[in-house]
Parts: structure tokens; C-alpha cells; sequence
């Protein structure tokens, strides 16, 4: 017979819809002036380069999660959404763009190049808003800010120039983070480091007194020994106490330099003896400037070699070495090593694994540049943000982060926030050029170097003249300012600041910030601090972290190892609330999420489950049924019930408890996993069954109670269940009759209230008797595999008088949903031979076995299968006690064998156990 396939939930006829009407209805919008308590959220801002994956999907899952549940609840719930204009991703990603054109930014210009910007956000940045859209998001769109909106201009110019008038901005010439790529300077934290096999090599630097003999250095950079400016060794150390004071040759170049002796060199380290390169390395800078060294920047912007290095150098050097200027710092180190080995100064290599900065956007190896730039003083603002966190004014949860957060804050350092690129806020500080004639100096492409010398003029718009002289010709500084010193701000910026508007008085400081610890610095701190400064206030009260999302083996998700899973994909296939209900249940604090494609189709098909039960209803319950239901849930409530009804009453009452106390403690996991429980197993395997029996049967006890509370419960657990699957509570829940008419829509509804008088501990206890006893029945039916429509008889044994009764009150429930025919209950019951026996609270079940199977062949069955997994045990025993294989075989093989271990016990004593049914052993 072939089996027709169930019509199941299809979320790609529904999800649109509901969506669009939600936002029709405008029950996405926050005004200031509603009532209820203030809610608020404000959106880690996706750059206007990325598309939703599955970090997005699970951060505003969560964040949608607490917007509905708070909007529910009746709170004036505001989640304030927006875009980030993400200055370097963005540009790199235009300039590509203009690169498959055959330009350049600089053929274009500046203007033109951020006008193309523009262009591109308008085009494709805010595909990721419509992306959040198909996840379910309900963010307040009329509200949608950009980090580069007028609105956010205005803010960022008042902060700098606020920051400047406290002394807490300054501008210096200092050694940065440099990205040749992408020619700009990079901030501390956007240096990824990262373990790099390299090669250390041995340079022999003659002294100038005696050039047969020398110091030996060793370099993982032999390029930069072109701006060497001396070579330092230890103090203290015997080998090189005749050297200290002497002057070495500079190999090719021929400049001498001095050797000189500090503390800081290690004389482990390769030879003893370090060249020293301030210009191009930060351990050397510090050196160089207590030595009062000089400082040769030559590999400059592009990463390719300038003529500085032969600053010093003789004319025959000068012309030798023209062929290195202008390559590439890698081509010059093969030309620099090939000259040196050729010369005779390279004495040695060996392999050696480093860390190697990179650039977090492009990953092109940083190159040290000492460069003038600007910078925030950030001693002064992180002691009170320290001191908020400490005080509990913002709470971090987990706790665990707090740690990571004092640890950076108590460490930090000035922070650069200046950047060489177009696409940003340009910094509003002019210049001019005749108070400042020496200090500007003027350098291709209309640009010119501003050296730190130069006293700015900062101010919030472009100043008529200078202040000092009069002059009108002023020059703009032509940098922008990193772009997470406008995301600093967002809290405040989004609500309208600078001006001081009522969506800050009501919804400042915000509720709850929800991010992935990678952004804890980048973001969460430096808002923390500009916080403080600006407002006076922190911006949020809270800051849930949640972890990462891995692949199944725990792998992070890359393009590369091709294992991503991509959420728009996923929502195509199974709907926005299989997948948010798939990273809700596995959010768990602290851990990554393994997230699977298996996972996500087990909770489509609670989607299906959800679906059938109220396909059910719906065949039972007529068009004419419902306004006698309705009245029924107003009027006459509670209904007439028996142990079933109080049962599952009961049960919904801790649900609500539950579900609420776990989203109250960012526990989404245990709300997911509460719900799913009930729903599936309590109300659609269990109280769904029971009533099928009652309507079938036509019980006349409580002719209406079955139906009403049907769909009673159901609608109380969809509008718990709402915050979570959006879509498929509001496709059923509208279907329903219902007692809350009045709301049109249930993510309006309100959040459930438990009723105490509905909770009814004896009736759960009951009923889970009656529950272990049709089970127990049906695993015997399983585990001495009785044909599965076979009727059985059952006998069950009782203790007391009171388990006598309550099982002869269910019998219909027992026959049914267990498939008996002949129940026998009593105290003096005797177990039949050749029974199935079961124990459960106290109860012995029975089913005589004679007639259903063959015993004797059954048994031998078994008894083949035992000593199969016997002989299975004693392998792995033996692989597990042994010595060799313990020591030497990875951990997650030896996990995988005991977990193999403990299967093959567990199967031994359901066979054994089995057997000695079939057996009849007593
Ligand atoms: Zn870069
Ligand atoms: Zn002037």
C-alpha cells in the first residue's frame, strides 16, 4: 500500500506575507509616547558590504526574540535598526569593482570616487536589510539609520570636536599599523597575528676598523636591514664587550652605524646581536628613541621601497642600489638576499615560525610606519567604563567576559583613529597653509603631507577664516576617522543626539546590547566609554555575548573549507522559523553552536507537528463550533475536565513559568527546548491522542471539554512560542477560535499569565502513572518485537487501592493507545508465563506473549544477537585496557570507543533482559 504523503507546513506560501503585513500594520514602530515600560535595542550595525550569514542569523534571532517577547509583555518596545558604512571593506570592495574596470580611486579623485561609493550603498548596501527582513526581524524600519546618514554626521562632528576642546584628542607622529594594500594606518586590534613559518637569517655586518672581523645578526626581515639605523646587543654579555661603542658597515648600503647595548635584547635570541630599524619595527622604535637613534621609513605607503634608505649613502651606493627603488618589500628582500650572498654577508639560515601581523581586511602582511596621525587619549575614558562594569551599571553575561573586558581596559592604548582612505567621515580639522607654510607640504595628486608640527584648526564647520592670520585658503585634513569611532556612538546617535530629542529621554540609556564576543573591543568597550563622555550615562544596561557558529565538527564556517551554510538558503528551503528555532535551541552560554543541516529539518518537522495538530482541530471543530467554543473559554471556563484535561492544564501553567523565567535569564536555549517538549511530545503525542479517543467515542461526560481545551492550549503555547517561530504562530493562531479576539494579530497578543488555581500537582503525578504504564506496555511491545497491530492483553499489578482505581478510570485510554484488548488490574494479579514484564512507579505490567510469537525461535534470535554483542564488548574491552592503545591513539578516538563501550553494555542487558523473558526465568 503506498502511503500518501501528509501535506506539510509550507513556509515559502506564508513567511512574505506576514511580514509584510506586520509591517503594513506598523506594529514594528516605537513611539516614544506610547505607554508600557521602555524596551530598547539597538542593532550592531551589519556593514553595508556583508550579506546575512549564519553569525547575523543567530545575533538577530536573539534580538528578535526579546523584542517580541518585551512587545508582548506590553512594554514600549523599541529595536532600533541601521547599516554601517564600513570604511575600508567598502572601499576595497569599490575599488575592486573599479580595478575589473581597468581605474584606479586615484584616476578618479577623490570626489568621484566617494560619489561611486554612494552610488553602491544606494544599489546593493542594503541588501542586508531586506536579507533580516526574510529572517523575521522586527526592527523599527521607519527608523533605519546609516553611520554616514546627515543625522550620524552630525554626531560624529560633535564628539571630535568635544573630544578635542577636553584634551582628549591629539594629533602625532607616531609608528603605526600600516596596511600597503589598503594605505592606510590600522588600529592595534585590527592586526590579526598569526603563526608564520619564515626563515631567520644570519647577516654579517663588518666593523669599521677591521673588516675582516664583525657581528653576526640574525633577521627574519633582511630587507629592512636597508634603514638600519645601529645594532644592540646585551650589556652584559661577555661575546660582545669589545664590540659596544664600535661602528659597524651597513653591508651594501656601506653607512655606518653604532653598536650599541641595552637590556632589552636577548641573548638567546639567534646570534646575540639585533639590528636595530626603528623605522620599520615597534620594539626597534622604542630602542631607537632612548638611544636617540634615527628613524629611516622606507618601504612606504604602497609597501614598495622609497630612497630614504640612501639618505647617507656614496654616490657609487646610490646609483648600485637604484634598481631596489620603487620594487615591492618582497622582490627587494630576494634582491637583498641574493646581493648579500653574492658579497658574502649571509652566513646562515635557518627555518623559524613567527607571528606575522596581517591587516583584518585584506590580509596583507603590516608594515610598520611611522607616520603622523590622530589620536584619542583613552586612559581618561576607559576609567569610569571600568568602573561602570565594576559598579554593575552595565552587566556582562556570561560573567566569564567581564574578565576579558578589565584585562583590555586596564591595558589600553591611545587609540588611532585617523585613517588614509576616502570612504569615511572626513576629520574636521582645517589647516592653513600660510600660519603653517613649513609644516604642509604639498605631494602628488593634489594631496600634501601634513607634518605633525601643524597646529589644526577643529572646528564643526569649515571655518570662514583662520583664526590667528585671517587667511581663507584652509586646507581639510584629507583623513577619516576609523570607521568604528561612528559605531562608538550609535546608541546615542540613532536616537537623535546631539539633539535632544524624546526617543533619548525615553529609550537612553538602551536595555540590552546582544553581540559576539569577537566585537567586544572593536565595539562593546569603546561604546561603553563614549557613553559616559557624551551622555553621562552608560548606553546599555546589559550586554548579552553569545558564541560563534561552527559546522558540525566544530570547524569555523569558510568559504575555503566549503562548509558553510548559508542562512538565505536555508530559509528557501525550510523557513525562517525551522532555522531560528534550530539556533535558539542551540545557543547555549559560553559554547559554539554546531549547527547541522539534520538539526534544521528536525525542527521543520516540528513545524509539521504544529501544523497537524491544527489540522486535527480544524476537522473537528466546525465553522457553527466556534462561537460555542468561544463562549465556552469565556463563560463557562474551566470546563467540566477529567485527569487529562487537569493534567494538561497543569503542565501549560509551568510552561508559561518556565518559558518566561529562561528568556528572562537569556536562557533561549531552555525556552526552545521547553516548548518543543510540551508541544511535541505533551500535547500533540499525548493530550492530542487522548482527546482523539474521547471525540471518537463520543464521550458524553465532557462533550466540549476535549475541543475547547485543544485549542486552548495550543493557543496559549503559540503566543510562547511566538518570540521564537514568528511565522507559523501567527499562520495558526489567526486559524483559531480564540478567547483574545481583540488582537489582530498575535505578535500584538498579550505575553501569557499563568493561572495558579490551574496547577494541579496531583493531576500531573497521576497522569504520569497512567503514562509509565502505557509506555511500559509499549516497549514490550518493541523490545520482543510484537507485530505492531497486534492486540495484546495486559495485566498490571497494583500496590495500592488507589493505582486500582485511577487505572480502571483510564482503561479507554490504556486500550487505546496501547493497543490492548484485555486489561486486568488488581492487587492479587500473577504474572503469566512467557510474560513481558515491566516495571513503573511501583506497577508490574504484564503481556502474556503466548500466541503473539513464536517463543523458541524468538529466543534463539536473541540469544544469537548476545552473544554477538559479547564478543563485540570483549574487543573493545580489550582495546580500552589496553595500555598502548590508550597512550597512543588521539582522545576523540578513545572517547568514540568508550562511548562504542557503554552502546554495547546497554544492548547486553536489554537482550539479557529480553531472554529471560522468553525464558520465563524467574
Ligand atoms: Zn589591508
Ligand atoms: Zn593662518
Amino acid at each position: 500500500m503506498v502511503e500518501k504523503k501528509p501535506q506539510g507546513y509550507d513556509p515559502g506560501a506564508v513567511e512574505p506575507d506576514w511580514y509584510a503585513g506586520w509591517e503594513r500594520e506598523n506594529f514594528f514602530h516605537a513611539d516614544p509616547d506610547s505607554p508600557g515600560s521602555p524596551y530598547a535595542i539597538v542593532i550592531p550595525p551589519p556593514n553595508i558590504t556583508g550579506s546575512l550569514h549564519m553569525g547575523h542569523a543567530l545575533n538577530n534571532t536573539l534580538q528578535d526574540i526579546l523584542t517580541r517577547w518585551r512587545r508582548m509583555l506590553g512594554d514600549n518596545t523599541l529595536w532600533m535598526p541601521g547599516t554601517d558604512h564600513a570604511g575600508i571593506a567598502t572601499q576595497n570592495v569599490v575599488e575592486r569593482q573599479l580595478l575589473a574596470e581597468g581605474r584606479t580611486r586615484h584616476q578618479m579623485g577623490r570626489e568621484a570616487f566617494v560619489a561611486r561609493v554612494w552610488q553602491w550603498r544606494e544599489q546593493s548596501g542594503r541588501t542586508i536589510v531586506d536579507q533580516l527582513k526574510k529572517l523575521g526581524a522586527s526592527c523599527d524600519w521607519v527608523r533605519e539609520a546609516f553611520t554616514m546618514d546627515e543625522p550620524r554626521q552630525q554626531a560624529v562632528l560633535e564628539v571630535f570636536v568635544r573630544l578635542w576642546e577636553d584634551g582628549l584628542l591629539y594629533r602625532a607622529e607616531r609608528l603605526v599599523n600600516w596596511c600597503p594594500r589598503c594605505e592606510t594606518a590600522l588600529a592595534d586590534i585590527e592586526v590579526v597575528h598569526e603563526e608564520t613559518e619564515g626563515h631567520l637569517w644570519h647577516i654579517r655586518y663588518p666593523f669599521a676598523t677591521d673588516p675582516t672581523d664583525g657581528l653576526v645578526v640574525a633577521t627574519t626581515r633582511p630587507e629592512t636591514m636597508l634603514a638600519d639605523t645601529a645594532v644592540a646587543v646585551h650589556p652584559d654579555d661577555p661575546r660582545f664587550t669589545k664590540a659596544i661603542g664600535q661602528q659597524v658597515v651597513l653591508p651594501l648600503v656601506g653607512r655606518r652605524i653604532p653598536v650599541i647595548a641595552d637590556h632589552y635584547v636577548s641573548r638567546e635570541f639567534g646570534t646575540g646581536a639585533l639590528k636595530i630599524t626603528p623605522g620599520h619595527d615597534f620594539n626597534d622604535f622604542e630602542i631607537g628613541k632612548q638611544h636617540g637613534l634615527a628613524v629611516i621609513a622606507t618601504f612606504i605607503p604602497d609597501g614598495t621601497l622609497r630612497e630614504a634608505f640612501l639618505a647617507d649613502a656614496s654616490d657609487e651606493a646610490r646609483s648600485r642600489l637604484a634598481r631596489y627603488v620603487g620594487r615591492d618589500r618582497f622582490d627587494v628582500r630576494q634582491m637583498v638576499l641574493e646581493d648579500l650572498g653574492r658579497e658574502g654577508f649571509l652566513v646562515g639560515k635557518e627555518p623559524y615560525r613567527h607571528a606575522l601581523g596581517r591587516c583584518y581586511r585584506c590580509q596583507t602582511a603590516v608594515e610598520p610606519y611611522l607616520t603622523p596621525q590622530w589620536f584619542v587619549r583613552m586612559k581618561p575614558l576607559a576609567e569610569p567604563a571600568i568602573r561602570a562594569v565594576e559598579e554593575g551599571q552595565v552587566r556582562i553575561i556570561p560573567a566569564q567576559w567581564e574578565k576579558n573586558y578589565f584585562e583590555w581596559m586596564h591595558n589600553i592604548k591611545d587609540w588611532c583613529i585617523s585613517r588614509q582612505i576616502w570612504w569615511g567621515h572626513q576629520i574636521p580639522a582645517w589647516y592653513c597653509p600660510s600660519c603653517d607654510a613649513g609644516n604642509i607640504v604639498p605631494a602628488a595628486e593634489a594631496a600634501y603631507t601634513i607634518l605633525p608640527e601643524v597646529q589644526p584648526i577643529v572646528a564643526r564647520d569649515r571655518p570662514e577664516a583662520c583664526p590667528r592670520c585671517g587667511g581663507q585658503e584652509l586646507y581639510q585634513d584629507p583623513d577619516v576617522l576609523d570607521t568604528w569611532f561612528s559605531s562608538a556612538l550609535w546608541p546615542f546617535s540613532t536616537l537623535g543626539w546631539p539633539a535632544q530629542t524624546k526617543e533619548l529621554e525615553v529609550f537612553y540609556p538602551t536595555t540590552v546590547l546582544v553581540t559576539a564576543f569577537d566585537i567586544l573591543f572593536f565595539w562593546v568597550a569603546r561604546m561603553i566609554m563614549m557613553g559616559l563622555k557624551c551622555m553621562g550615562d552608560v548606553p546599555f544596561r546589559q550586554v548579552y555575548i553569545h558564541a560563534l557558529v561552527r559546522d558540525p565538527e566544530g570547524q569555523k564556517m569558510s568559504k575555503s573549507k566549503g562548509n558553510v551554510i548559508d542562512p538565505l538558503d536555508v530559509i528557501e528551503r525550510y523557513g525562517a522559523d525551522a532555522l531560528r528555532c534550530t539556533l535558539t535551541a542551540l545557543v547555549a552560554a559560553g559554547r559554539d553552536i554546531r549547527l547541522s543541516e539534520e538539526r534544521i529539518e528536525g525542527y521543520r518537522n516540528f513545524c509539521n507537528k504544529i501544523w497537524n495538530a491544527y489540522r486535527f482541530i480544524s476537522l473537528h471543530v466546525t465553522e457553527k463550533d466556534k462561537d460555542k467554543i468561544i463562549a465556552a473559554l469565556q463563560a463557562e471556563w474551566p470546563p467540566p475536565m477529567d485527569l487529562a484535561d487537569r493534567w494538561i492544564l497543569s503542565r501549560l501553567q509551568e510552561l508559561i513559568g518556565s518559558v518566561t523565567e529562561a528568556l528572562e535569564n537569556y536562557r533561549f536555549s531552555d525556552a526552545a527546548s521547553h516548548l518543543y517538549q510540551f508541544l511535541w511530545h505533551e500535547y500533540c503525542d499525548w493530550y492530542l491522542e487522548l482527546v482523539k479517543i474521547r471525540l471518537t467515542n463520543g464521550d458524553e461526560r465532557a462533550p466540549w471539554t476535549g475541543r475547547v481545551l485543544l485549542i486552548h492550549v495550543l493557543e496559549v503555547a503559540l503566543r510562547l512560542l511566538h518570540p521564537i517561530m514568528p511565522f507559523i504562530t501567527e499562520e495558526v493562531w489567526q486559524r483559531l477560535p480564540r478567547s483574545t479576539r481583540d488582537a489582530p494579530s498575535v505578535m500584538i497578543a498579550p505575553w501569557p499569565a499563568a493561572d495558579s488555581s490551574l496547577v494541579n500537582p496531583e493531576a500531573v503525578q497521576r497522569m504520569e502513572r497512567v503514562m509509565g504504564v502505557i509506555r511500559g506496555i509499549r516497549n514490550i511491545r518493541s523490545e520482543v518485537r510484537i507485530p505492531p497491530n497486534a492486540w495484546l492483553t495486559a495485566l498490571v499489578k497494583v500496590e495500592a487501592e488507589e493505582d486500582e482505581s485511577l487505572l480502571k478510570s483510564v482503561e479507554a485510554y490504556m486500550r487505546h493507545l496501547a493497543r490492548v484488548r484485555d486489561v486486568r488490574i488488581g492487587q492479587t494479579i500473577e504474572k503469566p508465563r512467557h510474560s513481558g514484564v515491566v516495571v513503573t512507579s511501583g506497577m508490574e505490567v504484564y503481556v502474556p506473549l503466548e500466541g503473539l510469537i513464536d517463543i523458541a525461535s524468538e529466543a534463539q534470535r536473541v540469544d544469537r544477537e548476545l552473544h554477538k554483542v559479547e564478543r563485540e564488548l570483549n574487543r573493545v574491552n580489550r582495546k580500552l585496557s589496553n595500555t598502548d592503545f590508550l597512550a597512543r591513539a588521539p582522545a576523540d578516538v578513545v572517547t568514540k570507543e568508550r562511548e562504542n563501550q557503554q552502546g554495547l553494555r546497554e544492548t547486553r542487558e536489554k537482550l539479557q533482559r529480553h531472554l529471560s523473558m522468553l525464558r520465563d526465568e524467574r
